[in-house]
């Protein structure tokens, strides 16, 4: 098989002027684990121009669902931004990445820890049975700048909950926290900071983060994910990997270029 297949946009979504989502066709031959990425983009002349895409969409589904920012003068995403219903992207057919549940060690609870675009990889996440089978509680938190940014919080507060299949399982064990830096909102503040307040956790009914109760996914900015390793770390958190499971995964949600 090559390495890309031609799949339809269906349908785009603009969140903001700097973020849109956008579904497209799925090869019944693509197969990918919940929390995976793969490469993106447009065909341009003889290479397709490609970036690494989380699919934000679960991997029971027949459409493909990606969760995009608009970089100003971007390469891929000046043009991205603009595509329709009915136009063709490129898909790679070798999906990858280290959010995959059996990266884990068996635990407690699962933090999934993303800001921005990083919220990708834990939309399909939290639409995986397997993820309720082994966790109690799922935390997921989005940090973003403004409210405005919170792509998805309807879909997490009102729909997902009331699902038919995964609704109950969302209110037994499911925390949505969105919190944002730059404006006033009901959390605010860095994810990093949250996790140091002790009222944090009381609110939500868990102890203080332990390498005993909790596992750790993150994607983030390069700094978010400094941050958050370092907190994790002093706690005695250990990094998992393909072959290796472990307490905590890191996943990029874009490289500084
Ligand atoms: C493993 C992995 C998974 C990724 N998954 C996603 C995803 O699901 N959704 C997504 O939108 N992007 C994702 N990215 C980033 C993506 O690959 C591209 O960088 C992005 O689409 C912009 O492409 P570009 O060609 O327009 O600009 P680029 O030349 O790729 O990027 C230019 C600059 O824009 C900034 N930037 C790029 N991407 C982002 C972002 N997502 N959020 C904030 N700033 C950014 C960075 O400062 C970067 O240096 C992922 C990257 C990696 C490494």
């Amino acid at each position: 098989m090559s390495n890309f297949v031609e799949e339809t946009v269906l349908s785009v979504h603009h969140w903001t002027d700097r973020l849109f989502s956008f579904r497209t066709s799925r090869q019944p031959g693509f197969r990918f684990r919940n929390g995976q990425f793969t490469m993106v983009g447009l065909n341009e002349g003889k290479k397709p121009l490609v970036r690494a895409y989380s699919m934000a969409s679960p991997n029971y589904e027949d459409y493909l669902e990606f969760f995009s920012i608009k970089v100003p003068g971007g390469p891929l995403t000046s043009k991205l931004q603009h595509i329709k219903d009915g136009d063709q992207v490129v898909i790679g057919q070798k999906p990858t990445g280290t959010l995959v549940l059996d990266n884990l060690l068996p635990a407690k609870n699962l933090y999934l820890l993303g800001t921005g675009t990083g919220l990708a990889p834990f939309l399909s996440l939290i639409r995986d049975l397997e993820t309720y089978e082994r966790f109690e509680r799922v935390i997921l938190m989005h940090g973003c700048r403004f409210v405005t940014d919170l792509a998805y919080a309807d879909y997490l507060t009102n729909v997902l909950p009331n699902d038919e299949i995964f609704g109950e399982l969302v209110r037994e064990k499911l925390v949505y926290f969105p919190t944002v830096t730059r404006e006033a909102f009901r959390h605010v503040g860095r994810i990093t900071h949250h996790l140091q307040q002790p009222s944090f956790f009381d609110d939500v009914g868990v102890p203080p983060l332990s390498p005993e109760n909790d596992r750790i996914m993150l994607c983030g900015s390069p700094q978010m994910i400094q941050d958050l390793r370092t907190l994790i770390e002093g706690l005695g958190f250990e990094e998992g990997n393909h072959g290796e499971p472990g307490h905590f995964l890191v996943e990029k949600a874009f490289v500084q270029r």
